[in-house]
């Protein structure tokens, strides 16, 4: 028996602890932690079941690792914080029905489920197919998971701030004058729709991004990141996030999609956008030329001047291809981040660094 494999545990059951006392948090004031749109979505009886499950997995891996593991402390930290989300109530904490909704409030909710989901897809994957081999507890991960857990927390009011231009333009310009022959469309085909003409309004934004230097203060913190894993698509500033998928959304609400099709859209673009991210070897031959593969984000995130401003599609590389945008050969880049340029490795400093710099620089 390896000691790293216990104290992997460790830190596993460490995280899945964490996990349960937000989610303990969560149930217990909801009016403040967690997201109304997402209490929609899903089923409160199957989160206490996955709660209580992931309560014993963690206490199991807490006390497996501080028999034979050693960081004791670690394995301690783990069994203590289990220990206080079951004594705060654990997966039995009553919920006052109906919420009382405060207008003010934070998606904790929406980082426990998709950090619990999204872990359990690429953490194995990285681990089995990895393109590099890096330590999970990474160089620059703090501020990916500090913007990771900003963008979340307040997707609240960001997602208000991101269907409201969508709906302003339906509302006042195309509502009635739009036949809505797009919810006549098969399910699917309205997916793919809906891909597809995101992702072309995602690439033009992307590329302006790139192209205007104001924009690019914002942007230039996404391409600062050093080491490409799933967590490393985290790192975006918020006012990148509100931009890009406002722009984003309005041609999907303007062409009157089915609200089915967008919700089958949003999770098939959130694996998507961590996939391409992801420190994984699969390179998909020519397929690289219609699709967005790993491969070719990577060369999006390379400090390679022959892969400057390249790569703007997230999902379909095709949209490269026709605007002579698309650079990915066969092998994978070598160095990551930015080119000829720096920016503060301190979260706060990145949150501010737009602003700052407009004031600073000269009108573009
Ligand atoms: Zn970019
Ligand atoms: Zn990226």
């Amino acid at each position: 028996m390896k000691t790293p494999f216990y104290n992997k545990l460790a830190y596993i059951g460490l995280y899945l602890a964490i996990l349960c006392l937000l989610s303990v948090l969560a149930f217990h004031f909801p009016e403040y932690l967690s997201n109304p749109q997402l209490r929609d979505v899903y089923d409160v009886n199957q989160l206490r079941l996955i709660l209580l499950s992931s309560l014993y997995l963690a206490f199991g891996m807490g006390l497996i690792a501080l028999i034979f593991s050693r960081k004791k402390g670690l394995a301690l930290a783990t069994v203590l914080v289990a220990a206080a989300a079951t004594v705060l109530g654990g997966s039995a904490v009553e919920v006052q029905i109906p919420i009382q909704q405060k207008p003010i409030y934070l998606s904790l909710d929406l980082i426990i489920l998709d950090l619990l989901f999204m872990s359990l897809l690429f953490v194995p994957l990285e681990r089995i197919f990895y393109l590099r081999r890096q330590r999970f507890l990474r160089e620059g991960l703090a501020i990916d998971l500090s913007h990771y857990a900003l963008n979340h927390l307040l997707m609240g009011g960001v997602f208000v701030l991101i269907v409201w231009p969508g709906n302003w333009i339906h509302q006042h310009i195309f509502q009635d004058r739009v036949p809505h022959l797009t919810q006549q469309m098969p399910l699917w085909l309205q997916v793919l729709g809906i891909l597809f003409i995101a992702d072309f309004a995602q690439y033009w934004i992307h590329r302006s991004f790139h192209k205007r230097p104001r924009w690019w203060q914002f942007h230039k913190i996404h391409h600062s990141t050093m080491k490409m894993d799933w967590l490393a698509s985290s790192r975006l500033h918020i006012g990148d996030v509100i931009i890009t998928r406002a722009f984003s959304y309005i041609p999907i609400v303007c062409l009157g999609f089915s609200q089915a099709a967008v919700q089958l859209y949003l999770p098939i673009v959130a694996v998507q956008a961590l996939f391409v991210h992801s420190n994984v070897r699969f390179h998909f031959g020519l397929l690289r030329y219609i699709l967005t593969t790993p491969v070719v984000h990577h060369w999006h995130h390379s400090s390679d001047p022959k892969a400057l401003d390249k790569n703007f599609a997230v999902t379909f590389s095709f949209i490269d291809v026709m605007f002579g945008t698309f650079y990915a050969p066969r092998v994978w880049p070598e160095t990551y981040g930015l080119y000829r340029e720096k920016i503060s490795n301190s979260f706060m400093k990145q949150l501010v660094y737009p602003f700052v710099e407009q004031l600073r620089k000269p009108k573009a």
